[in-house]
């Protein structure tokens, strides 16, 4: 129809993937989705989608054919009961998800491929306090990521930075800071803390049994940026001409027992926080978003609140209708 570009967006099932899918055809681009399963809330809103396996070469080739940017989002990834346990299998599937989507994209000659990375790849002793300074996107070096997850985004940043050094291949890396909303995972294992905790409170709220439990002592530190806001700075990077990494999060940082808390009153409940042993990941993480603004003259707008009651509800939606039958129980 238009000059717009032709898009591949690599994990369109998935909970980012399939926002920004609806993103990019609203602004009028042609879109093709490809993913290894079929988003799980509702139609795709792309032109075309593609169930393919992208660990493998040839299922690459035929993802990157005949489009001028590739949006890189699929991963094997979750929460981080799911990263704290599945190092080998995390960092397999993605290294080669990531070698042969990088590799088809220039066979194919393909112009611009964003890269999706995660503040997973900053140093662990950066983050031991629950004050933490907000992470700068130089804190990256000397590297020592906390998990494969990370050891892998950051091998695979450096692929973008090669390729495009060598090739001439216009990477974006861009670096998220815990991204919440709707239609993302909400149950069975792979769910982050904001969606783990609305279920918790929505079977709360729905059975009477006010009390949730929370892993460790719920004072570990995060920044959360709603989804809306993680779209529109994915798109602005691509337009951009930036190709070194950046960071893409909210910079107000929280706790886990505040983040609890803020969901609970999204709700219209209290609730009694049960504190038990389970995996948390790094102790406290912000994101220092001077470059964001500086290079995009832009940030996330969407308040916490406004984020969490939105997720919140939808979630609670999404328990009701199962019937309070849930894989991962409470
Ligand atoms: P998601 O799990 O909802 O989406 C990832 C998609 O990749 C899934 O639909 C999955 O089926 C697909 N996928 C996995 N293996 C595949 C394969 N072999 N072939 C094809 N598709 C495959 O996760 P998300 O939250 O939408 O994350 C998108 C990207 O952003 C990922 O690269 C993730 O690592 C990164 N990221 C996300 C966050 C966050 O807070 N959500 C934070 C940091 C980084």
């Amino acid at each position: 129809m238009s000059e717009q570009p032709r898009v591949l967006v690599t994990g369109a099932g998935g909970f980012i993937g399939s926002h920004l899918v609806k993103y990019l055809r609203a602004r009028g681009y042609w879109v093709r989705g490809v993913d290894i399963k079929l988003p799980e809330f509702g139609p795709t809103d792309a032109d075309e989608f593609e169930l393919l396996d992208l660990r493998r070469w040839e299922n690459c080739q035929q993802a990157t054919k005949g489009v001028d940017q590739v949006y890189a989002l699929a991963a094997d990834m979750g929460g981080m009961g799911f990263i704290s346990n599945h190092h080998a299998q995390i960092l397999y599937n993605n290294s080669l998800i990531n070698l042969h989507s990088l590799e088809a994209a220039r066979e194919n000659g393909v112009k611009q491929y964003l890269y999706t990375s995660s503040a997973c790849i900053y140093p662990e002793h950066l983050q031991e306090e629950t004050d933490v300074a907000p992470l700068k996107e130089a804190d990256a070096y000397p590297a020592y990521p906390q998990d494969a997850y990370g050891w892998e985004k950051l091998i695979s940043e450096r692929l973008c930075m090669h390729y495009m050094q060598d090739y001439g291949i216009e990477t974006r890396t861009v670096r998220f800071h815990n991204i919440f909303g709707e239609n993302g995972t909400w149950d069975g294992g792979r769910e982050k803390a904001p969606a783990a905790l609305s279920r918790k409170i929505a079977i709360a709220k729905l059975t009477g049994n006010h009390e949730i439990e929370i892993w460790g002592d719920g004072e570990q530190t995060r920044s959360f940026c709603y989804i809306d806001d993680c779209v529109e700075g994915i798109y602005r990077l691509m337009q951009s001409d930036f190709a070194e990494p950046i960071n893409l999060g909210q910079d107000r940082m929280i706790s886990i027992n505040e983040l609890a808390d803020m969901i609970a009153n999204a709700a219209g409940i209290e609730v009694t926080k049960k504190h038990i042993e389970g995996p948390q990941g790094v102790r406290g993480r912000n994101s220092d978003n001077s470059k964001l603004r500086e290079i995009l003259d832009w940030e996330p707008s969407v308040s916490l609140e406004e984020g969490l009651t939105k997720t919140y509800a939808w979630i609670e939606e999404q328990v009701k209708g199962s019937g309070l039958n849930m894989s991962a129980g409470r």
